[in-house]
């Protein structure tokens, strides 16, 4: 298609990056299955490997995985994007690309889980150092900044706290001192922010969550603002190894398609959840971008298209109510991760984020009664009558 940046939301995530298959005009991107591409000769190959277009060998580059990385790089307004086997491989990608012997890290305090321990655990073994601060208040980040601060890597909405970092003001504050910006933005997906046009110089995806939207496969994706920020992640990336399988990307691209259908659904379930759970007598707290009661409801109209599908509330009676929630709802499921076609309901306390020490939990606001919930696309009224009945149950 033509002019895809001038299209709207739908149709640039749809046919993105897309294109029908010269030989045999198949319209759904095919699975190239294979480790290996033949060259015509040994020109050919030597051109191959000297960079110019052509296919070598999967890990360095597929016919199936690009087209998904130029549909997420599309959409996030990126030069291009780089497919990886996991949301933490793309995670590790940035870190390993920016981060090295001697350099330090400023990062929000309640990333993901393991974006924060794998910090925290294995990368002072490579000299690494970082600190953790409550990103939501921009000064933070730049009291923590430092002489050898390489990268500043934030997540907005924060998991499971639902806290915003206010995105421009974070890439002035790195680019001031000689760091790049790289957001996490998987809780909004691509449909609802983009990191790049607010000044951030890389964005990554869990494309487990939101973008694949089907709880069916595992992926990631980091997309880069310039080319030659690209290029040099991806000579990290595809010597670690942690890159896409094909049949992996095809059931992303599959999924991503409806990708505005689920979230504008989601989205919608969620802030009908929240309106009556905020009102619920069984309800001490809740947060959620949507609801005028969070604290930083004007930023997150001012740099997403909508609040998203996950929020927190905690329940009266703390842990023990917490658990009687999640022990008897029907319609949500018990698990973690979040982003699926159907609603998941969990516990970062005790099950995400049990890795991290209690007091930094506790400071991070990860309290023994938050209760996470990453909304679906389920009738409404089955939602919000089962949550009742479990509810009464406290
Ligand atoms: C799930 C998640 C990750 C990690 O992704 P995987 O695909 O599980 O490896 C990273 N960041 C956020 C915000 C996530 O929700």
């Amino acid at each position: 298609m033509k002019n895809i940046d001038s299209r709207g939301a739908m149709t640039r995530i749809i046919h993105a990056g897309q294109h029908v298959d010269e030989q045999t005009g198949a319209v759904a991107t095919p699975i190239y299955q294979t480790s290996t591409f033949a060259f015509k000769d040994a020109d050919h190959g030597a051109a191959c490997f000297r960079g110019e277009p052509g296919y070598k060998y999967t890990r360095l580059g597929n016919p199936t995985t690009e087209a998904l990385e130029q549909n997420i790089a599309q959409l996030e307004g990126g030069c291009g994007g780089l497919g990886a086997a996991s949301g933490m491989a793309a995670v590790n990608m940035v870190y390993l690309t920016f981060l090295g012997q001697g350099t330090h890290m400023v990062g929000t305090e309640s990333l993901y889980g393991p974006s924060r321990m794998v910090i925290e655990n294995e990368y002072p073994r490579f000299g690494v150092e970082a600190s953790f601060v409550d990103s939501s208040d921009a000064q933070n980040v730049a009291d923590a900044m430092r002489e050898n601060t390489k990268l500043v890597y934030v997540e907005t909405p924060a998991n499971p706290t639902l806290k915003l970092t206010d995105l421009a003001a974070c890439a002035e504050i790195a680019h001031d001192g000689g760091a790049i910006l790289a957001v996490d933005n998987t809780f909004a997906s691509p449909y609802l922010q983009n990191p790049l046009e607010l000044g951030a110089d890389v964005v990554l995806h869990s494309m487990t969550k939101f973008i694949n939207g089907h709880t069916d496969v595992v992926a990631g994706m980091v997309v880069a603002k310039d080319p030659a920020m690209l290029a040099r992640l991806r000579k990290v990336h595809v010597n670690f190894g942690g890159t896409m399988d094909p049949h992996q990307a095809w059931l992303v691209l599959r999924g991503v398609k409806s990708l505005g259908l689920r979230m504008d659904r989601a989205q919608e379930n969620a802030m009908k959840l929240a309106t009556w759970l905020e009102k619920h007598p069984k309800v001490s707290w809740i947060r959620y971008p949507g609801l005028e009661s969070h604290p930083q409801y004007e930023l997150g109209r001012k740099q997403m298209r909508g609040p998203g599908a996950v929020f927190s509330f905690g329940v009266k009676g703390g842990l023990e109510a917490g658990k009687t929630v999640i022990n008897n709802v029907e319609v949500p499921t018990l698990a973690v991760s979040l982003g699926g076609i159907e609603t998941l309901i969990e516990h970062p306390a005790s099950m995400t984020h049990a890795g991290i020490p209690a007091e930094e939990k506790l400071a991070a606001g990860i309290t023994d009664d938050l209760v996470r919930i990453a909304v679906g696309c389920e009738t409404y009224e089955d939602l919000q009558g089962d949550i009742e009945r479990v509810l009464d149950l406290i």
